[in-house]
């Protein structure tokens, strides 16, 4: 079958592949990314232009399948050039528990954005060849897919919290450090971005609505993996008047792993590069895609060996565990904070310099600057 690079396709309108369509697929390349969404569109767009053999491969077409509430900082639309998948920005967070309502004025903003659209205006800026398959296990350098065998140089997981490609069993629920998050997508407007801490919803966790452009995003995270989100989900739904239909949802790692293990990088959920307090994952899935696909384009342009990059790679993602320890103390802290006193302390830091102060922080994590090759968090040693 002959494979064309994504840049001259189309965005994707038909459906994934299906029985006498998926034709054998079996060659070798010099970069093979696992996973089209957030992660691996993004180490993908990082090689482009440095000639090497790029193949990217999912399980379904590009952006086919959303799989979140697709909130982000706005800035990082701007800094990838992804203002046109942009839905609706909000200047502040409002979150309600049982005895209060705060709204926090943010000094950046937040928006909302179209899955499809971002996940095309990311791929076309990337220069690789793309193929549905589904990835079953690896072999050393050898990625089995349903579709046959691929051998590559440089393999990368961006497959999300299972960790498909990892060493010996893959992660799995209830036991891991995830969280599950389900939302519902009626169609609604709102003009605010919502989260509800309330315990009536889930004990360990937040309920949130995401307007994006005549759609609602609501839903139930839960950092208790055991506790099922279902029907609180319906619940805060029908709460708010909206529709309980078109369900989207999945497992939220809330743990770094190792970025890289047994010569594969791994980028996105399947390094636990979710923040594990508000279980936002998608810059932080593009920046460390970005690092990722650089170190890969050093080893393809012959500045280090893939060992050096394996290394190094490592080492940027391991710097990172600071705020990322700190937000899982949060968030196993946030619960155990008495209703009335969890209410006070929200108010408490509603003063706008302490809002600038923390949410700073919180964006220095993965900074948009660091698309421009700026540097990744000064700031990191004093979250
Ligand atoms: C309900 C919900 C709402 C969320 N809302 C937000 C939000 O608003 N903002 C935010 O920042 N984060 C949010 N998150 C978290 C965010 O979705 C993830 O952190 C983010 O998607 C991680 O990106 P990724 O590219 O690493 O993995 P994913 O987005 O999970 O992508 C993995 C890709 O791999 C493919 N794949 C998986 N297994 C296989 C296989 N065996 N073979 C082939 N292909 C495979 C999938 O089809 C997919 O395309 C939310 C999560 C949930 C569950």
């Amino acid at each position: 079958m002959e494979l064309r690079p994504y840049h001259h396709l189309a965005m994707p309108q038909r459906a994934t592949k299906r029985g006498e369509e998926r034709t054998p697929l079996r060659r070798d390349c010099d970069v093979l990314i696992c996973g089209a969404s957030f992660a691996g569109l993004a180490v993908a767009r990082e090689l482009a232009g440095s000639g090497a053999d790029v193949l990217v491969i999912d399980r379904y077409e590009i952006g086919e399948r959303q799989t979140s509430a697709c909130g982000i900082p706005t800035s990082w639309l701007h800094a990838l050039a992804l203002q046109e998948s942009l839905q609706q920005t909000f200047g502040e967070l409002v979150i309600h528990t049982p005895h209060t309502t705060v709204r926090y004025d943010l000094p950046w903003t937040f928006s909302t954005f179209d899955y499809r659209t971002l996940c095309g205006l990311l791929a076309a800026q990337g220069s690789f060849a793309f193929e549905t398959a589904k990835v079953d296990v690896r072999r050393g350098d050898t990625v089995v897919t349903d579709r046959g065998e691929i051998r590559a140089g440089l393999i990368v997981d961006a497959l999300g919290w299972r960790r498909v490609l990892g060493v010996g069993d893959n992660v799995q629920p209830p036991d891991a450090l995830l969280s599950r998050g389900l939302e519902v997508h009626p169609f609604g407007t709102g003009s605010d971005m919502e989260v509800w801490i309330d315990r009536s919803y889930v004990p360990a966790g937040y309920g949130w609505s995401f307007p994006a452009d005549g759609e609602l995003r609501i839903g139930v995270g839960s950092f208790d993996p055991r506790f099922h989100v279902r029907e609180p989900t319906v619940r805060l739904a029908e709460d708010l008047h909206a529709d309980t239909v078109r369900y989207q949802g999945n497992w939220i790692p809330h743990a770094l792993r190792d970025a890289t293990e047994d010569g594969v990088f791994f980028v996105g959920d399947s390094a636990g590069h979710c923040l594990p307090l508000t279980a936002e994952g998608i810059r932080t899935a593009l920046y460390f895609g970005l690092a990722c696909g650089r170190e890969l384009r050093g080893v393809v342009e012959g500045r280090w060996s893939r060992d050096e990059a394996l290394a190094r790679y490592h080492a940027f993602s391991a710097e990172h565990a600071l705020p990322f320890r700190w937000m899982l103390r949060m968030q196993r802290l946030v619960p155990r904070v008495a209703p009335r006193l969890l209410a006070g302390s929200l108010q408490a830091i509603e003063r706008k310099r302490f809002i600038d102060w923390a949410f700073g922080h919180y964006l220095e994590v993965a900074h948009p600057r660091f698309v421009g090759g700026g540097a990744p968090a000064p700031a990191l040693a004093s979250v």
